[in-house]
Parts: C-alpha cells; structure tokens; sequence
C-alpha cells in the first residue's frame, strides 16, 4: 500500500493524518501480538522524531516506515475503541508534528467516498470510513487544536 492512499491523503497534511494514525496504533500497542516491542518503540520514538523535522527527506523515510507497519498491522482489523483511541492520539501527534489536524476530516471523508470497485490499499481494507467516525473527529478536534503550533 505504498502509493495506494496517495490519492485519498492529497498532499503532506493528509500523509500525516495516516501516519500519525498508524503511528498511535503503535505507541498505544493495539498490535501488540502482532508486533515486536522493538518495532513500536522505533515508532513511538524515531519515527514521531522524525515527522518532527519539516526535511522532506525525512518525512519520506518516516512515511515508508509508517507504510510498511501499516502494511504489517494490516493482518488485524482493530477494534472500535482501538480506532476511536487511534484517532484521538493520532490527531494529537500530528497537530504536534505541525500538521493541521482539521485535515483529518476531508481524508476520512476521502475515505467515505473512495470507489469501491479498486481493490483497495492495506489501510483502507483495515480501516472502515464512515460517518460516525467523522462525527467523532470533528468533536476531537478542539482538544487537538490546543497542539497545533503552524510551522
Ligand atoms: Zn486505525
């Protein structure tokens, strides 16, 4: 699912809602069967350090490292409260990184109204869109707000 979700995320905001979503999946351990503490420690740490740096470079090699644990994770479906709590933390990270977290809302709703009849990158098979989760970002997002520093 390496370019897959390009269309969907648009641009470096919308890559970052995904990555800071994979990215509290991991801190918060929802795969942990599945994954190595190694692994969610280099993601909790190196990689949210990472999408700190506004270096392109940077974000790209975070992106690919976030894909290809997304692509892992994508062996498990994650749990409602799992993906209300990866949302909530995911939109704290990103706001975090400086990336707008208002953002979240038009990918979940590019999401929403993707074509179904592609066969479908490894997060939007794992990853159900709809409106209840819409709703629900945008009553996270005032929290979020109070971390997003624009850079
Ligand atoms: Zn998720």
């Amino acid at each position: 699912m390496y370019t897959g979700i390009l269309p969907i995320t648009q641009d470096e905001n919308g890559l970052a809602v995904v990555m800071a979503h994979e990215i509290a999946h991991a801190v918060a351990k929802h795969g942990s069967e599945r994954m190595s503490q190694g692994l969610v420690q280099q993601l909790g740490g190196q990689a949210l350090g990472a999408a700190l740096s506004t270096n392109s470079a940077t974000t790209q090699q975070v992106a690919l490292q976030a894909f290809g644990v997304g692509s892992q994770l994508g062996l498990l479906r994650y749990g409602r409260n799992q993906e209300s709590e990866a949302d909530r933390l995911g939109l704290i990270f990103m706001a975090m990184a400086g990336y707008n977290p208002d953002g979240a809302v038009g990918f979940w709703q590019r999401m929403a109204a993707r074509d179904n009849g592609a066969s479908p990158p490894e997060f939007l098979s794992t990853h159900p869109s709809n409106e209840t989760r819409i709703n629900d970002i945008q009553s996270l997002l005032p929290e979020a707000r109070k971390y997003y520093k624009a850079r």
